[in-house]
């Protein structure tokens, strides 16, 4: 399982994210809400790597 973790000070809300993959990543009173089992893995990485700011970081967690 992964941990999309959010660096709201690097972020530049270009809002790559929240376009490319809605369903895991969402704005909700200004801040980025990150459910990162709404989708594969995979699809999510692919997001965090196109991340223009480096806000996005992900890690493996064990379940
Ligand atoms: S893609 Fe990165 S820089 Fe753009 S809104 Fe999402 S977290 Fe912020």
């Amino acid at each position: 399982m992964l941990k999309i973790e959010w660096d709201e000070n690097l972020c530049c809300h270009a809002g790559i994210c929240v376009t490319s993959l809605p369903e895991v990543f969402r704005v909700e009173a200004g801040r980025l809400q990150i459910d990162p089992e709404a989708a594969e893995d995979q699809e999510i990485l692919a997001v965090v790597a196109r991340c223009p700011s480096g806000a996005l970081q992900a890690r493996e967690i064990s379940e």
